[in-house]
């Protein structure tokens, strides 16, 4: 089975995937989608308690460097 090569909906490339890091005091995170808007939390920085969360995966254009975000 081979994967479906996600096409640059600007300029029709191919895309790779990847993640959008997020480095934080002595360790990288992946990004993740939370439902609502941020909401700021004293002890945590931003509240996500209780939140649906998702990981996302970004592709990248090899073309032009258009970025596509999915959370699945
Ligand atoms: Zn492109």
């Amino acid at each position: 089975m081979t994967a479906v090569e996600i096409k640059c909906p600007k300029c029709n490339e191919g895309m790779e995937e990847g993640f959008i890091a997020d480095y934080t005091q002595g360790a990288v995170l992946v990004s993740k989608w939370v439902e609502g808007r941020p909401e700021k939390s004293f002890w945590l920085g931003t509240k996500t308690k209780g939140k649906e969360n998702v990981k996302v995966k970004t592709y990248r254009c090899r073309g032009c460097g258009y970025l596509e975000s999915y959370a699945k």
